[in-house]
């Protein structure tokens, strides 16, 4: 498996994932529908089938347009705001891209009808990755716009956080480094956060991007994932934490943009 990872817009993620094996491929939110085309005919890849994480313009706004150019697209969702759709997906669901075993994890809270999309080979030397959309990003989580903080506990600790430990955590944007601003607020003295963030910082300073991450790092420094293996959020008597502090999630500009 292999993830070109395609920056869109201002700060979106765009991820063509790609079977090493069979060459056939299948894009993450192509709100790009140009570029998408572009990086797959440079690749010499097939493109099958486009994964729709929700239903939010600067993620399935280019679905139609996609579909234009590349005819015979399989389109998949799980909410039927989503432009172009073709297979409306549910919960454990699962696809093939050539030899690549796609799950579809239903996430409702950022939307009702969030997908992330588990992608792994069986058997295969490289690590899993899940594809988070606006659910989980490094080190924070999505505005809650469809639904409750106990929905995102459920998301971010039953649901993502059981699959492996190395999990490679492709997300939505590039959040990365107000998320981690927020982190420290939440532990001050949590060095995981502050290797992080200066990591990251170097990161932004070179225009790299700070995506991928692990799952297994995401419970060293996501405030979201640390609810229940740390006391330091119930300490601050902030428990559930995302409600307490989802608010301040707006500092990284997603609600002025209303995403
Ligand atoms: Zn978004
Ligand atoms: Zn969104």
């Amino acid at each position: 498996m292999k993830v070109e990872l395609l920056p869109a817009l201002t700060d979106n993620y765009m991820y063509l994932i790609i079977d090493k094996d069979t060459r056939e491929a299948a894009i993450v939110d192509p709100v790009q529908p140009q570029k998408v085309v572009e990086t797959v005919r440079k690749l010499g890849v097939k493109l099958t089938t486009v994964l729709t994480t929700h239903h939010h313009w600067d993620h399935a706004g280019g679905n139609e347009k996609l579909v234009k150019l590349e005819p015979g697209l399989k389109v998949y969702g799980g909410d039927d705001r989503i432009g172009a759709l073709t297979h409306k997906v549910t919960h454990l669901f699962t696809l093939q891209v050539g030899s690549l075993h796609v799950k579809c994890l239903s996430t409702p809270c950022h939307t009702s009808g969030h997908i992330c999309y588990f992608v792994s080979k069986p058997g295969g030397p490289d690590p899993p990755a899940v594809f988070t959309g606006d659910t989980l990003f490094v080190a924070g989580c999505g505005k809650f716009y469809e639904g409750t903080a106990d929905e995102m506990y459920k998301a971010l600790l039953e649901v993502l956080g059981r699959l492996p430990p190395d999990t490679r955590v492709y997300c939505g944007h590039e959040y990365t480094i107000s998320n981690l601003k927020f982190a420290r607020h939440v532990e001050p003295s949590n060095t995981s956060v502050q290797e992080k963030l200066a990591w990251a910082k170097e990161k932004y300073a070179i225009g790299e991007p700070t995506v991928p991450s692990t799952l297994a790092e995401e419970f060293t420094y996501n405030p979201f994932m640390r609810v229940s293996s740390s006391r330091a959020l119930e300490g601050r008597g902030a428990r559930p934490a995302c409600r307490r502090f989802s608010p301040l999630q707006g500092e990284d500009g997603a609600a002025a943009r209303g995403r």
